[in-house]
């Protein structure tokens, strides 16, 4: 595939935000000097393994590799490599300890982060309460909120110099003093919204909701129990939050921590700011996504998933992120030291709902979730064959000896796998976003600096054109409607695999997650959305669905529920 194969659309992102510019502002590399740039600075780590590696021809089977499109690092890695910045990481966790030196120190930190396009997450449950004492001054302190909107304005005065937004994860763990505060941190339309926010939930808090019991409320400086509070109040207080606005979300903490490779390097408090990646304090990783449109072949009757492919496909990412570990320019000596030492990676999967389309399965089918099962167990089980090898050749991670692992397979990588939510890696690929359904078929994207952009779903277009259905005046309903479950000129074989985000019940989403989440290292990236009219009970099921079937974290979302969503369904100007 040739770079002008690449679509109009990830052009203009690509021009937009992460072609190289000069101080006037002009482009001093077009997109085929940006991925040459990037595979460039990536394949000469092999020489640290082996003098005699032959980086050029690995420069250009990573340059075929990205513009194929068949596998794109994160963000960050497009954007740095082989400039001054060097930061090619996505995630980020640093540790907020209760102290005022520690609290800032983290806030320059993460500033310094966000400056390089990383994303960072942080748990706020060390910090004492409000209204606790504060020995030095003889005051009181005002609690882990009041910090969360200091780090709020520090990124928003940051910005990352325009090319993408500082995000964040606040989490405060549910046996906190302050955790009614913190649910409703964000109520008010407008409020610190550079944060997404999880509570941080206990096994024993779940029995303790399910039994409708009380927990214990804990001091987080004495770690004493201060309080009691109804379990199920609680939870019902969280799901209707979330049913408000889409926030707070949950994440389970005890599932993260029985995943932590390496116990003995403390316990993990938090993920990155979407989800998909639980990192101890100080630790960062870098991802990278495979599109599986790209791993199709044609055959006689249509489509088929071509895993020959697929397995070169994951072997050639493995061995370029764990580049990536070597080659970054981490913000910090610590970050640096904690990343080399786990040496987490996390390859994930972007296009799936496009994929089904082209391979004739409903994404809320039972067949739709068979197909994710098979396709992420075989990508993790190939992805830590890739790791193995190269445990071989370069040796284990450092702290192998003290991990989880350490009676098995030599691996290279702390962890393998990760499903993040390729925002906008997709646009790049020119697919549907990581493991998400196809949110409308036809719709308009908000672009950051307010411009919008009708577009129509690629493999939705050649359907209909193959069928000599397609025509703008269709599309532009397609548009009105949000869906095209009730369009009646489109014939029913196609309308039902062509389902759409709000198509899909809530326990379809979850299904789809916890089928992802069961062949995956580290977390799922995933909205379970719901119609305007879902009620808080659905909402409450879903979070209780999502727990029993193993996942680590859940994110819902109610359409109409905030004031400025980035995607519209049915809404055409
Ligand atoms: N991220 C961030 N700012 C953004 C988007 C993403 O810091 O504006 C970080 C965050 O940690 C997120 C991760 O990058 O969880 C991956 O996001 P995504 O897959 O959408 O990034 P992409 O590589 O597609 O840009």
């Amino acid at each position: 595939m040739a770079i002008e194969d690449i679509g109009k659309n990830a052009l203009q992102v690509l021009e937009k935000r992460y072609l190289a510019k000069d101080a006037e502002g002009n482009h001093t590399e077009d997109v085929a000097g940006l991925f040459r740039r990037v595979a460039a600075a990536v394949a000469p780590e092999d020489r640290n393994y082996d003098e005699n590696a032959d980086t050029a021809a690995l420069a250009d089977s990573f340059y075929e590799l990205m513009t194929s499109l068949r596998f794109l690092p994160n963000s960050p890695t497009l954007m740095n490599a082989g400039r001054p910045l060097g930061q090619l990481s996505a995630c980020f966790v640093l540790p907020v300890e209760d102290s005022m030196e520690a609290i800032f120190e983290t806030v320059k930190n993460a500033a310094l982060i966000h400056k390089s396009g990383g994303g960072t997450g942080f748990s706020f449950s060390r910090l004492r309460q409000n209204g606790a004492p504060v020995n030095s001054t003889g005051g009181v302190a005002s609690g882990p909120v009041s910090f969360m909107r200091v780090f709020n304005m520090a990124t928003e005065a940051v910005k990352q110099g325009g090319t993408r937004r500082g995000a964040n994860m606040g989490i405060l763990r549910v046996d906190h003093p302050d955790i009614l505060e913190f649910i409703d941190c964000k109520k008010v339309n407008g409020d610190i919204t550079n944060f997404n926010i999880s509570v941080g939930i206990t096994e024993a808090f779940m029995q303790a909701v399910e039994e409708n019991r009380d927990y214990d409320l804990i001091d987080p400086q004495t770690r004493r129990p201060v309080g009691k509070r109804s379990a199920r109040e609680l939870f019902e207080k969280i799901v209707d939050a979330a049913w408000r606005n889409g926030e707070p979300g949950i994440i389970f903490l005890d599932r993260l921590n029985r995943d932590n490779v390496v116990p003995s390097q403390g316990e993990i408090e938090s993920t990155n700011p979407c989800g998909e990646q639980p990192l101890l304090p100080y630790e960062s990783c870098n991802l990278g996504s495979i599109n599986l449109v790209k791993m199709l072949a044609k055959t006689p009757e249509g489509y088929a998933v071509d895993y020959g492919l697929l397995r070169d496909t994951v072997r050639q990412a493995i061995h370029f992120l764990d580049n990536v570990i070597d080659v970054n320019n981490y913000p910090l000596e610590q970050i640096g030291a904690v990343t080399r030492a786990t040496r987490k990676i996390g390859l994930g999967v972007m296009g799936f709902a496009d994929m089904l389309l082209y391979l004739g399965v409903p994404y809320n089918s039972d067949e739709g979730v068979a197909l994710a099962e098979k396709l992420m167990a075989f990508i993790n089980a190939e992805g830590h064959a890739a790791s193995t090898a190269l445990a071989a050749q370069r040796g284990a991670f450092p702290l192998f000896a003290e991990s989880i692992y350490k009676d098995g397979d030599l691996l290279r990588n702390g962890t393998v796998t990760t499903i993040a939510p390729t925002g906008t890696l997709s646009m790049i690929g020119g697919c549907s976003s990581g493991v998400e359904p196809v949110f409308a078929y036809v719709y308009i994207r908000n672009i950051m600096d307010g411009t919008e952009m009708l577009e129509v779903n690629p493999v939705l277009r050649e359907k209909l054109q193959e069928r000599g259905l397609y025509s703008d005046a269709l599309m532009r309903k397609i548009a009105k409607e949000g869906t095209i479950a009730h369009i009646a000129e489109i014939p029913e074989d196609i309308r039902r695999v062509f389902v759409c985000a709000h198509d899909v019940s809530p326990v379809y989403h979850t299904r789809m997650q916890a089928a992802f989440q069961r062949h995956t290292d580290n977390a799922v990236s995933k909205t379970v959305n719901f119609p305007h009219s879902a009620t808080r009970e659905e909402v409450a099921e879903v979070y209780m669905l999502a727990y029993k079937m193993g996942c680590k974290g859940v994110t819902i979302y109610r359409d109409g529920s905030r004031d400025s969503q980035v995607l519209n369904i049915g809404s055409v100007k």
